[in-house]
Formats: C-alpha cells, structure tokens, sequence
C-alpha cells in the first residue's frame, strides 16, 4: 500500500474570503445574495492557477446557495480566439462546474460600455487625449514625483463628446487618441492618474467583428461588467489590488450597483510555468506538442497526462486562499493524485524494458492462468486471471549480476518472488559478444504458488513480470519536469527547459488485459507508476500509454522530514 497522509493532512482551514462572505450574509448584505464569477480571458488554455479561481469561485457559490458566472473577459480582438473559448468552456465542465446559463462575454457589453462612457464625458470626468503612449507614460509622473496634467484635460465637453464618437467611427488610426478617465494626476495610486478607459484598434474582434475601432481597458470592462451581471463578490489575484481604487471609481462616477473586489493570492509552482505568455511561448515554438502536452501545466495537459479533476479540487482545497503570495510544491498536486488511484486503479503488470527471463524446469507448451486481485484497496474490483508460462519478461532493472548488499531483486544464485505467482531462482545469465546480459535461465519452486505448500516461504524481493507468449507490446510515454529549473520563470526559454522531460519506449511487453484499455483508462502498473492510456493516439487494440506520475511519494517524504 502506498503512504497516505490523509489522517495528517488537514484540508484548508475556512479562508477570509469565506469568512468575508459569511459576514455580509449575516449582516443582511445583497439581500443574502451571493453571486460571484469567473472571468478568463479568451488569449490560451487555462491552467492550474485558474483552477485555483474557479474552485474559488464556483465552490463559494456552490456552498452558500449562490451563483457564478462564466464571464470571456474578451476586450482584446488581438489575441482572442473561439479556439480557446472552447477549451476554457470544456475544462471548466471537465472539472466539475456548472455555469447553467449564464454564459456571459465582456464584448456582449460594449454598447453599454460605450453609453456609460459618454455619460462619464458628460459628467466631466473624462476627456479625449491626443499624447502619444510614450507622452501619456512621461506625464504619468513616478512613485515619488507627482504627473502633470495633460493639455487635453481641460477639452470642453461638447468637443470630447465629438471625438469620442469619431473615435468610435473609425476616423482615427490606431494609437492616434484614447479616451481617459478625469481623475487626480498626483496621486499616490499610479492607477487614479487619468487612466485610459478606450483605445483605438481597428481589429477584427471574434464576436463583434468589425462593429468597434475602439476597445476598453480592463478597468473599464470589468467592474461594470460585473455590475451588469449582479456580482456581489468579484474575487482577483493580487496584482489588482492597486486596481481596486479604480474599479471603486467608475461604479461611483457612474451610480450604479456597486460589487466588491477582493485579492487573493495567485497559485504559482515549483518546476513550472503559469504565465499565459511562456506558456504561448511553449506552444508557438514547439516546445511541446501543443497546449494539451501532458507536460503542460494546462488543465487539458494535465487531464491527458491522467490527472483527475476530483484530484485536482482536492489540491485546491488544500493549497487555501491567502493573502499572501507563495509557491506550491508540485509533489502535493501528485500526492493529491496518488490518494485517489490508489484507491481507484486497477492494478495490472506491465514491464517498461523488458529482460527475458526462461524457466528451464518448467514445463514446455504448459500455460497456467494464475489469479489476481485487481485492486487490495478496492475488494469490489474484483479479480483476473494472468497467464503464466515457461518464457517471461521481467524488468532490466530488477536484476543486476554484480549486486549491492541490499539489491533485494534478481542477481545470480538469488531468489525472487514473481507477483501473483512463483519463487524463481536465478541459475545461468546469457550474455551476447557485447557482453550484455540477454536472457537469464531460472528454476522455479513449483510448490510457492500461492495455496501451495511452500507459499510462506521468505524471499526479499517482489517483481512484476509478464508471459512473453501472451505479452501485447505497446509504447509508453514517461514524463519528468517540464523545466529543470525549480523557480523556471527566472531563466528564458528555452534555456529553462528540462531536456529530459519526455522518454518515449517503444516495445514494452504489458500483460494481455492491457490490450483492450480504453482511451482515458487509468491503472496502476505495479511497481512503475499511474498510467493512462492516451486519449488522443491510443487505441482500443493498440495501446499507448502516459505516465502519469511515478508511485514514489516526495510530498510523504518531504513532511516527514518537516
Ligand atoms: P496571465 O497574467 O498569465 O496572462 P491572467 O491572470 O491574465 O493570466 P486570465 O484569463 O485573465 O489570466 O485569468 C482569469 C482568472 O483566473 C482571473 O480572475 C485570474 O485572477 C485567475 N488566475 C489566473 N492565474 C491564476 C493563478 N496562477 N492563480 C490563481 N488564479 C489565477
Ligand atoms: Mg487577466
């Protein structure tokens, strides 16, 4: 059995934003509303950091009765595509939420937008600006020096309101003006010096097309457009906290609803990436074989690598919500892994390099269908019959011919017990004119068997092995980190890159049940690992198979010596 630190392990406390929301319930808050969402922007796959989020989101409004939004935070025609509104809406199912109908996009708001930002005009706190990004940058002032304001700040209305529309027309190139909001050019908050709120790009955008030459900024876009969809708790990642001034503004300037915005920190791992534009990166110069590589850290990657979506909200339960930033140790994502196919997989023998090991005082033609409990974990999973004969593969690894002292596996003289079956002896190791060793001629204990009369004898070692006769050969991915480096944002690609994170072994020898796994089937081959069988490139018939972590426990190592 494996490690488990389920008992020692406690799941995260109740964070602040639960205790937030709790508190505004109990003071009668949104009239006991609680409406939260998830807002991605539609520019890649998610990853393992949204995940975070959305178990954040969609798990407070799960338990307090409310509800979430799905919400394409699509304000950038450049680098939005469907592609990835697709993958967004899949993995987020795949995990286990459910947004009902309540699909929403940023882009359904523009003409909202574009009227609240008129008003905004009108109100005298806004004004077109013609400096240019790097002007609008040097006015900006710094964190110890005040900005100056602009010459165009003082516009008279009526003009602002005419080149705002011929802005929206598309009379102006792009960068040529942008819309900002009128606020305090001294401020302590770089945010509130007259932010822009529109831009001019004269982009096709995926769902309005060519209708708009003018986008919003996120400031903009966001927090009204969680006012139009009733939130009463708009949750963000740190970074944003400088923002929140800003979002409070608008909603102020314009008098409607007024959401709140809370930060938490964002999720960030050890040996991996989860910055959307390294991630790209990856992608666009094949780095990987593409966003769904299982050495990706996307929840696509991640799902064809084997992981579980329960496995991955109990990460996400155990990492918590806090305030302050940190790094996760991937070990605990891999332990949450093992916690739940230990007790789910069926356990099968596999052997990744094989060694053929011959049985000289075995039977010739004889073949004996041994029984084998599929999994210990799981009495309902049953049992199946393996086939066993004269002729085996056994791992190269599990036998050396020069051993150490406590190399309890296969060496000249020694005796193993093969699973589920028989004690062996090794007798005479075959070598080629290299040298290598090619086969080993054993003997076996025909009264080991289980039930048999010598069962209970004692032998050190336990291998898995499989009958060369009925052996389906199949090809079987291992994966290591993605990155060598334990920080990788630190260094560029791909000098970062782990050179060694894929191994591709073409004819290992599986037991015969493997044959028919079905894509997305996940097992534990003894000894070696989680496995899937692929769901892209493998066939019922014609396996292929993902490691999806080694049964080495880090995480259970790494609290012991804590
Ligand atoms: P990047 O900064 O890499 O481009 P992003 O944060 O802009 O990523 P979005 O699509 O805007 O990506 O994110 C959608 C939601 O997911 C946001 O609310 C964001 O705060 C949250 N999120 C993104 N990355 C993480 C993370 N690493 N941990 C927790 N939440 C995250
Ligand atoms: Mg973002």
């Amino acid at each position: 059995m494996e490690p488990s630190l389920s008992t020692e392990q406690p799941t995260a406390p109740t964070h602040f934003i639960h205790k937030i929301i709790e508190e505004d319930l109990a003071a009668g808050k949104n009239d006991g509303r609680v409406h939260t969402r998830f807002p991605p922007e539609p520019n890649g796959y998610l990853h393992i950091g949204h995940a975070k989020s959305i178990c954040l989101n969609f798990g407070l409004a799960q338990e307090f009765g409310g509800q979430c939004n799905l919400r394409f935070d699509d304000t950038n025609p450049v680098k939005e595509e469907e592609e990835f509104v697709d993958s967004i809406k899949e993995d987020v199912k795949w995990l286990g939420f459910d947004w009902a109908d309540r699909e929403f996009y940023a882009s359904d708001y523009f003409g909202q937008l574009y009227e609240w930002a008129v008003q905004l005009i009108k109100a005298g706190k806004a004004y077109v600006e013609d400096l240019s990004a790097d002007e609008i940058r040097e006015y900006r002032g710094t964190l110890s020096e005040p900005g100056k304001n602009s010459p165009h700040r003082d516009r008279p209305i009526k003009e602002n309101l005419n080149l705002f529309e011929d802005m929206k027309k598309g009379k102006f190139p792009d960068g040529a003006k942008v819309l900002r909001a009128k606020i305090d050019m001294a401020s302590h908050n770089m945010n509130m010096r007259d932010p822009v709120l529109y831009r001019i790009l004269h982009a096709e955008h995926h769902r309005t097309g060519s209708d708009w030459r003018i986008y919003p900024m996120y400031d903009w876009a966001h927090g009204q457009s969680d006012s139009i969809e009733g939130i009463t708790h708009s949750i963000c990642t740190l970074e944003f906290e400088d923002h929140r001034s800003l979002y409070d503004w608008c909603l102020d300037a314009l008098g409607v609803y007024h959401p709140r915005q809370y930060e938490f920190a964002r999720l960030n791992l050890t040996y991996t990436v989860l910055s959307k534009r390294k991630l790209i990166q990856l992608v666009t110069e094949k780095h990987v074989s593409g966003w769904d590589d299982p050495r990706m850290p996307t929840i696509s990657g991640l799902r064809r690598r084997g992981f579980t979506a329960a496995a991955i909200r109990d990460f996400c339960e155990r990492i918590g919500v806090a305030k302050a930033n940190s790094t996760v140790d991937l070990s605990l994502l891999e332990f949450c892994l093992r916690e739940e196919l230990n007790k789910t997989a069926r356990r099968v023998m596999a052997v990744l390099r094989p060694l053929k090991v011959v049985l000289t005082n075995y039977p010739e033609g004889q073949v004996e269908d041994l029984e084998a409990q599929n999994n210990p974990e799981d009495p309902d999973a049953g049992h199946r019959t393996i086939p066993f004969s004269r002729e085996l593969y056994i791992e190269q690894e599990d036998f050396m011919e020069d051993p150490p002292k406590k190399f309890f596996r296969l060496a000249p003289g020694k005796e193993v017990r093969l699973k589920h079956a028989y004690i062996i002896q090794c007798q005479e190791v075959i070598k080629n004119n290299k040298g290598e060793v090619t086969e080993l001629h054993c003997t076996y204990d025909p009264e080991s068997k289980s039930g048999g009369p010598t069962a209970g004898r004692k032998v050190k070692g336990t291998l898995h092995w499989v009958s060369v006769l009925h052996a389906v050969t199949a090809e079987v991915r291992l994966y290591d980190h993605l990155f060598s480096e334990i920080e990788p944002d630190k260094i560029e690609i791909p000098e970062s890159l782990n050179p060694n994170s894929l191994e591709t072994i073409t004819d290992c020898q599986l037991e015969p049940s493997l044959k028919d796994a079905k894509p997305g089937e996940r097992f534990q081959f003894l000894r070696m690992g989680y496995f899937i069988a692929d769901q892209k490139d493998s066939k019922s018939g014609a396996p292929i198979f993902n490691r999806t972590t080694p049964l080495r426990d880090t995480w259970a190592k790494i609290q012991k010596k804590g």
